[in-house]
């Protein structure tokens, strides 16, 4: 018997690490609760706790956006970190670096309405964030960051959570000038083929490319762009 639970312990202990293999930890950190904002963000908002749920949530809703069940199939953070800060650069209201979402605690200061407004407004910014954690294809940010914008903004108004300041679907000059723009037509695109948002995400692991749009719906960009706006415009 000694011998036998001798044994056993390293493969409880390989149990265990199976157990977590997989598994994301989400925290948060209030960096300035002195602050008007990080008052806010404790008292009207939720506070940690509640943020940690959040991004739990918006992480579990973009593998399904994206149709990543199987892990093997996501970007391989293990955890994902809310910073509520109040050193961004004005105007800007978070900024995602890796899995380390940075939110600006005089945006939650300025937010207008009562505390439902708070966690609306924040949630939203919380699920286009956790959504550049997981999305693939950051390597090409600088060059079509409007792509990137646009899901992450997708995302936010497949959750529901579209901020009061986007403009109506149809608006825009062209299809890649990312945020709500970008969002209403890429939404267009996955009217006419269930998961084109998630197989564009799959696709934009190796680079962003012109073709995907071909590849997936047959059209380029610019054709569904004119095929979206004539849509519109028929009212
Ligand atoms: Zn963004």
């Amino acid at each position: 018997m000694k011998m036998a639970s001798a044994a056993a312990a390293p493969l409880l202990l390989l149990l265990a690490l199976a157990a977590t293999a997989g598994a994301v930890t989400f925290d948060a950190i209030n960096a300035v609760p002195d602050s008007a904002g990080g008052q806010r963000f404790d008292r009207d908002y939720g506070g940690v706790e509640y943020a940690k749920q959040v991004l739990s949530e918006a992480s579990s809703f973009i593998w399904t956006t994206f149709n990543q069940s199987n892990p093997e199939d996501r970007v391989g953070y293990d955890s994902v970190t809310l910073t509520v800060v109040d050193n961004l650069q004005p105007g800007a209201v978070a900024v995602t670096i890796g899995n380390a979402i940075a939110l600006r605690a005089q945006s939650v200061a300025e937010t207008n309405g009562d505390a439902a407004a708070v966690k609306e407004g924040v949630n939203g910014v919380l699920y286009h964030e956790a959504t550049h954690v997981w999305q693939w294809g950051l390597q090409d940010y600088t060059a079509h960051w409007g792509i990137f914008e646009g899901i992450a903004d997708y995302v936010r108004l497949k959750a529901g959570l579209p901020a009061g300041n986007w403009g109506q679907p149809g608006e825009g000059k062209q299809w890649d000038e990312g945020y709500a723009v970008t969002a209403y037509f890429l939404d267009y695109c996955e009217s006419l083929k269930s998961g084109f948002v998630a197989e564009l995400n799959g696709k934009l692991k190796d680079g962003y490319n012109d073709e995907y749009f071909v590849q997936i719906l047959g059209k380029t960009a610019d054709q569904l762009w004119s095929d979206y706006k004539a849509k519109y415009s028929q009212g």
